[in-house]
């Protein structure tokens, strides 16, 4: 899965990375749901260590064009955790009270707390994204973003905190497909919304949003992954794998037992 990571420093063209491929899964659509599952299974315990261990922090952050698949992951890869131990953050268009501070000072409250998981649906990059694309604030505020999110997610690192960025890579033509699903079928209506047809006439612009955010912002403390997301399935399993490998690089363990469970009778 290391190809869908890259060095700092690099310039992103996302029009070099693929959205259709599939390289790293032989199997197909098929197999991946067993893939899917497994990843589930290993994810599980993997997060009742966290919880147990009270000791890291880990964040993850979902990013990507509308339809992209963000409340997707957040259903299919993380199937089975203990919701005592996850929450969920999203973040809409800011509400008078949080537009009245500081951008990053929403995120900062929604971070995970020891042994806790957070996954951000969105995050503070969409300031550097809708509020560039439809200039919400003039570029010489925006500019300054970039290096500010560096050290935002730097002290979250320093003080635990795994972090771990996903853009989730589709091209215009799934995004025209998810939205035609969406007219299509009478269960899926509720989600079509006109503005989203508002923003795709924006996907040139949001495109050199992404590609400035994910080069400025990629690095070695909150590296970003582009993960090719125009297949649902292997969108999830890159995403699963990459996660349990993180995790698993923690080696975490379950906290000692505080004296010797012989000499305790419960009455
Ligand atoms: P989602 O598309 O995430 O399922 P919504 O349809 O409610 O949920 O969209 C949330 C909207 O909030 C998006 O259009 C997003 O661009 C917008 N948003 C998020 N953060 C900000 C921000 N800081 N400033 C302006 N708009 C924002």
């Amino acid at each position: 899965m290391k190809r869908y990571f890259f060095k700092p420093g690099t310039k992103i063209n996302l029009a070099d990375w693929d959205p259709n491929e599939t390289a790293e899964f032989d199997g197909g659509k098929n197999a991946s749901k067993n893939a899917l599952e497994k990843l589930n299974q290993e994810l599980e315990p993997l997060q009742e260590l966290l919880y147990a261990e009270h000791k890291h922090k880990v964040l993850v952050i979902l990013q990507g064009m509308d339809t992209s698949g963000k409340d997707g992951v957040i259903r299919h890869v993380f199937e089975g955790v203990n919701p005592q131990g996850v929450r969920v953050a999203s973040f809409k268009v800011p509400t008078p009270i949080e537009l009245a501070h500081d951008y990053l000072w929403r995120v900062h409250q929604q971070t995970p707390g020891n042994g806790e998981m957070v996954i951000f649906n969105r995050s503070h990059y969409e300031d550097v994204l809708v509020v560039r694309v439809h200039e919400l604030v003039p570029k010489s505020v925006w500019q300054k973003r970039y290096r500010q999110i560096n050290e935002f997610e730097r002290i979250l690192a320093d003080e635990g905190t795994l972090i771990l960025k996903f853009y989730l890579h589709i091209d215009l033509d799934e995004q025209k497909r998810r939205l035609q699903a969406r007219l299509d079928d009478s269960q899926k209506q509720w989600k079509f919304s006109v503005g989203d047809l508002k923003e795709r006439q924006f996907w040139p612009q949001y495109t050199r949003a992404y590609e400035e955010a994910l080069t400025r912002t990629n690095t070695s403390w909150a590296p970003w992954v582009i993960v090719p997301a125009n297949r649902k399935w292997y969108r999830n399993l890159v995403i699963g794998t990459i996660l349990v490998k993180a995790l698993q690089s923690l080696k975490m363990k379950l906290p000692a037992f505080d004296g010797d469970p012989k000499e305790i009778t419960i009455e």
